[in-house]
């Protein structure tokens, strides 16, 4: 009896494409601005730092991380993320030279129709065509968590340093939190409300931007304060300084992020509500040119920009290291993906969307 009981158990869970076994409570999605393949797979670049300052061997951030080789120079620039999350927790994909490829569908390569094909699951070129487009008028996938977690407002959350997410992040502004740049919200918190002091305060080079520390701080303290179950934190300043050609800093922004990635994780193995039960999802929303002209630069006239990464660190997810010799993933993959994780459909609410990226399942 018992063993007809599992069957139809088996059967059941086959036939409704969902695993019974999955850990996923809660996702996170990560993203870099602009961050290049090229430093994500190979470190600093020294074509590119010398090109920029001649005297870059003097600098500070070439000391910091310069090493003999690609592997070694990634891990002096993003430890963190190199010896612990992709080495014993998750895996990544989009390395160009052990043929692995992550690419838009959209083809504009700049960050509103980046970041909307990823919140959105799918490129609307025909639409979106700047980075001053109003609000998106295509719903995301926090649109889609936000209804089918019924969590309540603050449990589903954007936070992020470029102002545009005001706009970007959903087509129904008000229905969850959505913070981005110099904006507030309302909140009960005293870490969040001296944090959004003290942005008003620490002024950011670029008007529409406000630091990554900030945006990384509030997002932490949302989560501790709202048990947020799906967010996304938007990093921004790796994009700004590489249009500013400051590759230093570019170097530096990456290396901060990675211990922001390190405190995040140390929270979500501290805390019973996440540890072991939350997926994390880290990319990008476009690359940059690979040449000593071109990147600092990307968009349509960037071909070289389409290339992304992706990684995924997830206790549903068998995977560790780089992906090797595998299909072409991509942007619009991202949405449902993160639904996956958690059991869901994407396709309810958007059946154009890219599908879950299944390798990531496999062996599940
Ligand atoms: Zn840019």
């Amino acid at each position: 009896m018992r063993q007809i009981l599992a069957f139809i158990l088996i059967t059941l869970t086959v036939a409704s494409g969902i695993s019974a076994q999955m850990k996923t409570e809660n996702v996170v999605l990560i993203t870099l601005d602009g961050a290049r393949t090229q430093e994500i797979f190979g470190g600093l670049d020294s074509e590119i730092f010398r090109s920029v300052n001649k005297n870059f061997e003097k600098t500070a951030a070439y000391r910091k991380y310069n090493a003999a080789t690609p592997i070694e120079r990634r891990e002096k620039l993003m430890p963190f993320f190199w010896q612990t999350l992709i080495k014993q927790h998750g895996s990544i994909a989009g390395s160009r030279e052990l043929h692995s490829e992550v690419k838009t569908t959209n083809k504009l390569w700049f960050s509103y129709p980046g970041y909307s094909e990823i919140l959105t699951g799918q490129a609307h070129d025909d639409v979106i065509k700047s980075n001053s487009h109003p609000q998106n008028p295509f719903p995301s996938v926090l649109d889609f968590l936000h209804r089918k977690l019924n969590a309540g407002h603050n449990a589903v959350a954007e936070i992020s340093s470029w102002d545009a997410f005001m706009r970007i992040a959903t087509n129904k502004p008000g229905s969850f939190v959505v913070n981005a740049a110099y904006e507030t919200y309302p909140t009960k918190s005293t870490e969040i409300t001296d944090l959004f002091r003290l942005q008003s305060q620490v002024l950011a080079p670029w008007p529409s931007v406000r630091h990554d520390y900030f945006t990384f701080k509030i997002a932490l303290a949302h989560m501790k304060q709202y048990r947020t179950r799906a967010i996304h934190i938007g990093f921004d300043e790796t994009d700004d300084y590489a249009h500013d050609r400051n590759y230093e800093r570019v170097l530096d922004s990456l290396h901060m992020t990675d211990s922001w990635l390190r405190e995040l994780w140390g929270f979500l193995q501290s805390d019973p509500r996440y540890s072991g039960k939350t997926s994390v999802i880290i990319t990008t929303d476009h690359g940059r040119g690979r040449t000593i002209k071109d990147w600092s630069d990307h968009g349509e006239d960037v071909p070289e920009a389409q290339h992304i990464w992706m990684a995924f660190i997830s206790p549903d997810s068998r995977l560790r290291g780089e992906w090797q010799n595998t299909e072409t993933i991509y942007q619009d993959q991202i949405a449902a993906t993160l639904c996956r994780f958690l059991n869901l459909n994407y396709s309810e609410q958007n059946p154009e969307a890219g599908k879950p990226v299944t390798r990531v399942f496999a062996d599940k």
